[in-house]
């Protein structure tokens, strides 16, 4: 008999960041801008975008930031309305509202990707930007998205925080978009505790967004390629300090290799939970869209014919059992669900998202479990699923 497995704590960093830490504890060199070449962060800049094949990449201190970055880099008015999903992290909207922009909500089917039909409703000549988060690695219809705003000129920017390692029809979540924007902070696939990353093809962005990140008076001529574009934009832009320092570079860098093996992992322990889930009749596990190969880090799973009652009697059940399991809908302040977020101006409520939110189970599920340990969180949730619904 097992115990019950902790699915949060984080893999090891890669004993290969110690040299590199040492290094940087020893010098006192933690500023990413005072060495006058490699110093780490330049270093991961450089390896992340050879990684995804885009010709830019700024390092700052979190997703968050890449998010409010990327629209601050967009110019758009005071004011503009950037459409989001309405099932995300709470980080994503108050980007939008940080970046003095107004969220536009779009609704979230049973799928948790975007609702396409309410999508194209919203898409309107009055929408200025589309913040594309794919929440929990689940990917949202790429061709239809960029088809619809390319068809309006709208740019696109992708949430990619949970999706790294992400595939769609062959490309790489993140860069089908205007601009990326991941994570590394600790319960996403690379972790250094907080720290994100923006990635984009267009020099005029990326000029921006490093000269906004904090690359104050000439520290931009250590971003290479982007002499003209950031000369243009000098002290023309507020520096919003958003700089990532290189110590997160040093314990980021060595993870970037292990991605791969995370990313099968992952996906091999997600679909071995999820096929024995799916088996039984009060869970569905959603589908993978065609065209898109994931890299879960968690599952999620639909209750089928709970009562809210019951639905709490499972998530007591399963606790019971050592699996902490959250309905977004249930979990008192969740920050995933919408009608929490009392910051913003204007709160329609969404039916469809509210609906599969308080039906839709949360589990994290790292790479690193073993698959007794994945076994033991399948039996428990079947056992609490039957405790309730057959008992
Ligand atoms: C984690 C996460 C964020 C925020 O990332 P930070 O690096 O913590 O700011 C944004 N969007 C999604 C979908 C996330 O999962």
């Amino acid at each position: 008999m097992i115990s019950p497995p902790n699915t949060y704590d984080a893999e090891p960093i890669p004993a290969s960041a110690r040299k590199a830490i040492e290094s940087l504890l020893s010098s006192g060199d933690l500023f990413r801008y005072t060495a006058p070449e490699n110093a780490p962060v330049s270093l991961l800049e450089a390896e992340f975008a050879a990684l995804f094949g885009v010709r830019y990449a700024l390092a700052v201190s979190s997703c968050s930031a890449a998010l409010f970055l990327s629209l601050k880099a967009l110019d758009l008015p005071r004011g503009s309305r950037v459409l989001i999903p309405a099932f995300t992290f709470a980080a994503v909207p108050s980007a939008v509202v940080h970046a003095d922009c107004t969220p536009v909500l779009v609704e979230v089917g049973d799928s948790l990707r975007i609702d396409l039909a309410d999508f194209e409703a919203k898409l309107d000549d009055d929408i200025a930007a589309v913040l594309i988060s794919h929440m929990r690695g689940h990917t949202s219809h790429m061709d239809a998205i960029m088809s619809l705003a390319g068809d309006r000129g709208i740019p696109v920017i992708e949430d990619a925080a949970h999706s790294l390692g992400t595939k769609w029809n062959g490309r790489d979540i993140g860069t089908i978009g205007k601009i990326g924007c991941f994570s590394f902070q600790s319960y996403k696939l690379v972790n250094a505790g907080e720290g994100g990353i923006m990635i984009t093809d267009d020099p005029d962005i990326a000029a921006r967004a490093v000269i906004m990140s904090g690359a104050y008076e000439h520290a931009w001529k250590k971003h290479p390629g982007l002499g003209a574009a950031c000369e243009k934009w000098q002290n023309k832009l507020p520096l919003y300090n958003m700089r990532m320092q290189n110590l997160s570079a040093a314990v980021i860098r060595p993870q970037l290799a292990e991605i791969p093996r995370r990313v099968a992992d992952g996906r091999r322990n997600h679909d071995h939970v999820a096929a024995k889930l799916d088996a039984a009749p009060w869970f569905s596990v959603p589908r993978a869209l065609p065209g898109e190969l994931r890299a879960p880090d968690s599952l999620q799973f639909l209750l089928e014919g709970f009562s809210e009652d019951e639905a709490r009697a499972f998530m007591q059940e399963a606790a019971a059992r050592g699996v902490k399991v959250q309905v977004f809908g249930l979990s008192r302040d969740n920050a995933r669900a919408f009608w929490n977020w009392q910051f913003l101006a204007e709160r329609p409520d969404l039916p469809k998202t509210r609906a599969v939110l308080m039906r839709a189970c949360d589990l994290r599920l790292p790479a690193r479990l073993t698959g007794a340990e994945l076994d033991f969180i399948a039996a428990a949730l079947l056992e609490a699923g039957q405790s309730v619904k057959a008992p």
